[in-house]
């Protein structure tokens, strides 16, 4: 096929955004990967922020609405699950439309625990459960610089990107 008779590939981008408040006597899970805390986040699933985060970025790029319209919390199939499952029933709906994942990009604001360490097992947990290779997505980590709700250990919020190509 010559250039000018190829269809133009897709591109299209998402973003996402969420919030947990975190009280003692939850799980911290983050990414997919329980980490060592105080204190976990209130939700009605597993509360796994940056998972949430990257699953409205995905549905956004899809044009496939957001997390709540898909994963009510209204509803009791979704109590306490992972949120990787979220993930993996995304992944299926981008597939089933021809989108696949080109990038994910995600920073975490929490004042603690650090995350950088736990980056790598994040990065492998949240590409398993979207099919994708590890390398297609980034995290970073930011404080709130103490400020805040965010800064005084309260709630963990994520924000994320993701780009689809077909
Ligand atoms: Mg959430």
């Amino acid at each position: 096929m010559s250039d000018a008779a190829r269809p133009e590939p897709i591109c299209r981008i998402g973003i996402g955004y969420d919030l947990h408040r975190l009280e003692p006597g939850r799980k911290l899970i983050l990414g997919g990967v329980e980490l060592a805390a105080k204190r976990g986040p209130v939700g009605h699933s597993d509360g796994d922020a940056l998972a949430h985060a990257i699953c409205d970025a995905l549905l956004g790029a899809a044009g496939l609405g957001d997390i709540g319209t898909h994963f009510p919390d209204t509803d009791p199939k979704w109590k306490g699950v992972s949120s990787l499952l979220f993930l993996e029933r995304t992944g299926t709906l981008l597939a089933e439309r021809g989108f696949h994942v080109a990038w994910i990009d995600a920073v975490v604001i929490a004042e603690r625990p650090k995350l950088g360490p736990h980056f790598p097992s994040m990065r492998q947990a949240l590409a398993r459960a979207l099919g994708i290779p590890h390398e297609r997505i980034n995290l970073k980590a930011k404080t709130n610089e103490g400020l805040g709700e965010l800064g005084r250990g309260e709630a963990i919020a994520a924000q994320a990107v993701a780009a689809l190509a077909s």
